[in-house]
Order: structure tokens, then sequence, then C-alpha cells
């Protein structure tokens, strides 16, 4: 076996991680709070800027280290959905922004003095059919105007700004549905209270996520990214990364509860013998490990391609979806190992559990990604 590549940042995260123990996760969770600890503990050694350029004060390493990052914190039991957004959401402003903007924002978000950690794509009404949002962004002079409403719009209350999606030129007059879309950069500290509302919605895992209502909110024209009317096509050019390092995540999570259910099953003795001698019990775990094993060779496929600057939207969407649903079969397995004690608080496996199950369907729903295998890999008829 070939030495892991990526061991050094593998052993840094892992010791950083290793100050917050399950307790501080169990806490966090049973408040509802948010881990402002340990986000800035990250952020403070530089993790989240691994993929900033060294141009502008990040580390500028590739996907496949920036994956590895991920995979370590849901590896040792902590939830990158509370900070994820400040590694990849930068990404549309550093390939689509002025120098200017890059200079303005990237190095601050690097120094981990701005976050960047939301970004508002997902409306009630529309859902996964992006190109219908209602959200309008109308020019008047230097500023835009922005009406519409948002919802699911994550870590919105921990961000400094967010990354919004808005119809500038209506559906009716485009030529194609995905035109007439631009993205802009939101700062958050001057719009809440100025145009922008915040209404958190309580769900089922502890992820802070929100309903936004926009009301005449006035962003600076300068705030736009790139070209009017090409935000969707910028927002598609982010998703391979941001899927492969979901992906990543959701192997942290698979090898967590395989690591748990193993230990438990061989110290758990009932009818005087370890519950894993039991082929029953050690065989779904077995099963499990495989998945996230196969799961990993395909976020590294993906990784590899990116970092070469080869194209990899069906790896990405393919590691995406096999890393989510390995995870969630491990979640699985785990709880059951557990038996009664998994439902406990106190071991942790129904808080990963609830947290590994967002996957399946945020950022992106697993039919989003059979549809996109279905139609651009195998050719077959679009479905939507
Ligand atoms: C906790 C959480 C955090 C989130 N954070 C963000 C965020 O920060 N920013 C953001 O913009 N969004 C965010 N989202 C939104 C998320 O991306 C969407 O929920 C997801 O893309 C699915 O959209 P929807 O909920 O509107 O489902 P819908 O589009 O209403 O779909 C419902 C179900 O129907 C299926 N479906 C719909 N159409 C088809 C079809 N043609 N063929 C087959 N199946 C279909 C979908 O796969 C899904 O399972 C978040 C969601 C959650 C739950």
């Amino acid at each position: 076996m070939t030495a892991d590549p990526h061991q050094d940042i593998r052993d840094a995260v892992r010791a950083l991680c290793a100050q917050f123990p399950d307790e501080y996760f169990r806490r966090i969770d049973a408040a509802r709070g948010y881990p402002e600890a340990f986000v800035d503990a990250l952020i403070g050694a530089g993790w989240l800027a691994a993929m900033i350029p060294e141009a502008y004060g990040g580390t500028g390493l590739g996907l496949g280290a920036a994956s590895v990052i991920m995979e370590e914190i849901n590896r040792c039991g902590g939830n990158a959905g509370a900070l994820h957004g400040q590694m990849y959401n930068m990404g549309t402003l550093l390939r689509h922004g002025s120098e200017a903007q890059k200079r303005a924002y990237l190095p601050q978000v690097a120094a981990g003095t701005l976050r960047i950690q939301s970004m508002a794509v997902t409306e009630p009404t529309t859902g996964t059919d992006t190109t219908k949002i209602r959200t309008t962004a109308v020019r008047n002079g230097d500023r835009y105007l922005v009406n519409g409403q948002k919802v699911w719009i994550s870590r919105v209350q921990h961000s400094d700004l967010m990354i919004l999606l808005a119809r500038t030129t209506p559906l009716a007059e485009v030529g194609k549905r995905s035109e007439g879309l631009s993205i802009f950069i939101v700062d958050l500290r001057e719009a809440i209270g100025h145009g922008l509302t915040v209404r958190p919605i309580p769900n089922l895992v502890n992820h802070e996520t929100n309903e936004l209502f926009f009301d005449n909110l006035e962003i600076p024209a300068a705030n736009l990214i790139g070209d009017e009317g090409q935000g969707f096509r910028y927002l598609l050019d982010g998703l391979n990364a941001e899927r492969t390092l979901i992906a990543a995540e959701c192997i942290g999570d698979g090898y967590w509860f395989v690591e748990r259910a193993v230990k438990y099953a061989s110290n758990r003795v009932v009818f005087d013998r370890p519950i894993g001698m039991n082929q029953g019990v050690q065989f779904p775990i077995a099963e499990a490990h495989i998945a996230i094993e196969a799961a990993n060779l395909m976020r590294y496929r993906a990784c590899e391609l990116f970092d070469a600057g080869a194209p990899c939207g069906a790896e990405a969407n393919m590691a995406k979806y096999l890393a989510a649903k390995a995870s969630w079969e491990a979640a699985n397995v785990c709880l059951q190992t557990y038996g009664g004690f998994g439902f406990a608080t106190e071991y942790d496996i129904e808080r990963k559990f609830r947290e590994t199950r967002l996957y399946q369907v945020a950022p992106v729903s697993t039919n989003m990604i059979l549809a996109y295998v279905a139609e651009h890999v195998l050719g077959l008829p679009r479905s939507f």
C-alpha cells in the first residue's frame, strides 16, 4: 500500500480536532448552539483557506488536500456542515470576480477576518428548478434593488458575506432559461435589518439554516460578480468542488460509524460472547466498510481529475452519491449494532446519524445526481 500523501494534513487536523471531544459537540447539539470555538480554531489555523491561492493569502492546496481536511473533521466526530461554506463559497469570487473584488475580499477571508459562509440559491416555490427562481435584482443607477425570498440558507448568522443568485432579466425575456441570472456578494453586516430579514428554521440537525426575505435590499452594483446574466454558469462551475468536498465529509462520517460499531461490537457481551462474534452483527459492518472504501476511491478520482484541470462532473457527482449513501448505511448499521444505547445522546450515534442523513438531500438530492448521470454520462433523454 502506498503512503498517504496527505498524512501530514490528517495528523495536524486530527490534533486540532482532539481538543474538541465528543462532549463538546454533544453540548452544542443539546443547546442547539453553534460550535464557535471549533470553527474559530480551524479558521485561525488556516485550514479553511486551503483553496485560496497563495497570492491572496491562502495556502493554495488542491482539492485532494482540501477534501482530507473536511474528511478529518467528520471522522473526528465533528460536523463540517458548520463551516464548509468558508472553504468553497469563495470559489465563485475566485473564478469569476474582478481583480479588485478578489483583492478586497480574499486576503481577509484567508486570514479569517471575513466569513463567507453563506450561499443563497434555494427558494420555497421553485426548489431544485433553479432557473425559475423569483428573487430579482433590478439595476437602479449604481445599485441593484433585490426583492424576493430564499429558504434553507445556511450559516447566515455566522457569516459576514453571502453569495446571492438572483434573476436580473425576466425569464420571459431570455433565450435560454439559464440566462438572465446573476451572482452578487451581499455584505450581511449592512444588509440584515436594512432590506434583509433572517428567520431561523428549526430542523432535524443542529444546522444553522434560515428563511431570507428581501424587501428592496440595496446592493452596490460593484458587488456583481462577473457579467450580468451569467450567474447560472458561474454557479455550475463551483459544483464539482463542492460535491467532492461533501463526499469527503460523508466518508469521514462513514469511517467514524464503522470504527464505533467495530469497537462496540467487540466489547459488548450478550449471551456470554461479544456481539461482534455473530455474523448477523459483523457482516453489515463489513458491508458498510466496503461501501465507504469504494466511495473513497471515486472521491480520490474526482480530486485527481479536478486538480489536473480535467472535466470531473461525472466523478464528482458519483462520489457524492456513493459517499452519501455509504455514510447513511454505516450510520444505520452503527445504530443497530449499539441496540438501545444507540438512541442515548451520550453515545453520539444518534447525533451523527441525524447529521449524515442531510447529505442525500443537500446540497443536491440523490435523484438529481441520478438524472445527471442518466443524461450526461449515459446519453439518456433529459427528464426535466
Ligand atoms: C439543512 C439544509 C441546509 C441547506 N443549505 C442550503 C444553503 O446554504 N443554500 C441553498 O441555496 N440551499 C440550501 N439547502 C437547500 C437544498 O439544496 C435543497 O433542499 C435541495 O437542493 C432540494 O431542494 P428542495 O428542498 O426544494 O426539494 P424539491 O426540489 O422540492 O424536491 C423534493 C424531492 O423531489 C425530488 N425531485 C424533484 N424533482 C424531481 C425530478 N424531476 N426527478 C426526480 N426527483 C425529483 C427531489 O430529488 C427531492 O427528493 C439546504 C437544505 C437543507 C435541508
